[in-house]
């Protein structure tokens, strides 16, 4: 590590890069809020419910009822991520990272790590960082849990289930995610001018590794998987798969009732050895034909290739990241304006994420336009394939348990919904069946 000189000129000049950052993420808030206003308004509108839910069993009583969890829901939103926001704002404010780094570094000496090397100390300082953002978040979670969700009939989680359950999450995230960034800085020192290549490579190896990591090892130590019992079900299943060509081997079924009422399904696994995932309450919820419908919608998506876009995506935009790196992991204005006396690669990098992390809330509403087309996209399949009607019943009925707002505002709906809403989806398939319909 290298101590930073700075002559009496740099001095005066140093480049508000503190600054910008924090007038930069107090405006990202402010912008979030306002939706979270247009929401809250909208919910206290007292609107009639849409007229395309009525025939599929919702009324107004209902509408009103998810109203006020999606009221509920919002307030603890908006009071969840305003504490922490200004924690972290006073954080950087008052250059108490640079003294987490210290600190860092003096644990690093009492295990007989060499302080003055950018391993020992990045390690600890991921740790401490793990540590302070555990206690930030706890309580939200337990309020989130124990008061809110089960307010509303959705917790099914034990108070032991919940510790074991935050232990775990802490251990794998204190074991996996030092060494990693460890190995991250280490192509990063190593890779000289082209390092973003190399890191690219690296990401994109640990992503794969991690999808076959997390359905096989991780999600086992929270959930119990059998597999489905045979039956009417099974068959429906597997008679579909058959039928589009998916080379399906297994189908779960997944103790989700053990921890909430919310209910879903999702596919998994590479080449010839794919699998589905069923939530015990989704089997619980839906009828056969209907669940059928809900995987002719998820085989949409493999159909589409959409998995191979969100992953071309995802690819690319960390690309022009660790492109982007380059120009700022040594910049010595930005760790001078952050309070830090010594360059590090690690530092480096910290500190680009969080210039950029205001940033990331943008991209993120580009994602979601990308991830509501897929799902009109995949909608569109389960309504060739003949499940349209099903499909409708079945996204009513899984809306209807998450009480899931069923008029959001629309701006509210667009920064903040990886998925159309109901009524979005509903309208789109009544348009589809409708055009063919006209054809035949
Ligand atoms: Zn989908």
């Amino acid at each position: 590590m290298e101590t930073i000189l700075l002559t009496e000129e740099e001095k005066n000049k140093i480049f508000p890069y503190k600054k910008i950052f924090i007038f930069s993420t107090i405006l990202k808030d402010l912008f979030n809020n306002y939706f979270n206003y247009r929401q809250y308004k909208r919910l206290n509108e007292n609107r009639p419910i849409p007229k395309e839910l009525v025939p599929l069993g919702l009324d107004q009583k209902k509408h009103e009822e998810s109203n006020k969890y999606s009221k509920a829901k919002l307030k603890y939103s908006i009071i969840s991520s305003i504490l922490p926001n200004i924690i972290d704002l006073l954080i950087i404010y008052f250059d108490l990272y640079p003294i987490q780094y210290n600190y860092s570094k003096k644990a690093c000496s009492y295990f007989y790590f060499n302080p003055e090397k950018e391993y020992g100390p990045l390690m600890m300082f991921i740790i401490f960082e793990l540590i302070r953002s555990e206690i930030v978040s706890l309580p939200f979670e337990v309020y989130e849990t124990f008061v809110l969700e089960e307010k509303f009939g959705f917790n099914k989680t034990t108070v032991k289930t919940f510790i074991t359950d935050q232990i775990k999450t802490f251990c794998l995230f204190s074991i996996f995610l030092p060494p990693i960034i460890a190995i991250l800085v280490y192509i990063i020192i190593k890779g000289g001018k082209y390092f973003y290549i190399f890191t690219e490579i690296f990401f994109i190896v640990l992503v794969f590794v991690f999808m076959w990591v997390y359905p096989n090892f991780i999600q086992p130590l929270y959930n119990k998987f059998k597999e489905l019992e045979d039956g009417e079900l099974k068959d429906g299943i597997f008679n579909l798969a058959k039928s589009l060509d998916y080379p399906l081997k297994k189908i779960y079924e997944m103790d989700n009732s053990t921890r909430s009422a919310h209910s879903n399904a999702y596919l998994f696994g590479f080449g010839k050895n794919k699998r589905i995932v069923l939530f015990d309450t989704l089997i619980k919820k839906l009828e056969t034909k209907e669940i059928v419908s809900v995987l002719g919608h998820e085989l949409g998506h493999w159909k589409k290739s959409h998995f191979i876009f969100n992953m071309l995506f995802i690819f690319t935009y960390f690309f022009i990241l660790f492109y982007l790196l380059q120009f700022f992991m040594y910049e010595k204005n930005i760790f001078i304006s952050f309070g830090f006396t010594q360059k590090s690669a690690f530092i480096g990098l910290f500190l680009f994420f969080q210039i950029y992390s205001p940033a990331s809330y943008f991209i993120n509403i580009l994602q979601f336009f990308m991830t509501r087309k897929f799902e009109y996209q995949a909608d569109n399949f389960a309504c060739e394939i003949g499940y349209g009607e099903q499909l409708k019943s079945s996204l009513t009925k899984l809306s209807e348990e998450n009480k899931s707002s069923l008029d959001p505002d629309p701006l509210y709906s667009m920064v903040n919904y990886s998925h159309p809403t109901l009524i979005e989806r509903v309208r789109a398939i009544n348009n589809y069946l409708e055009l063919k319909n006209k054809k035949n």
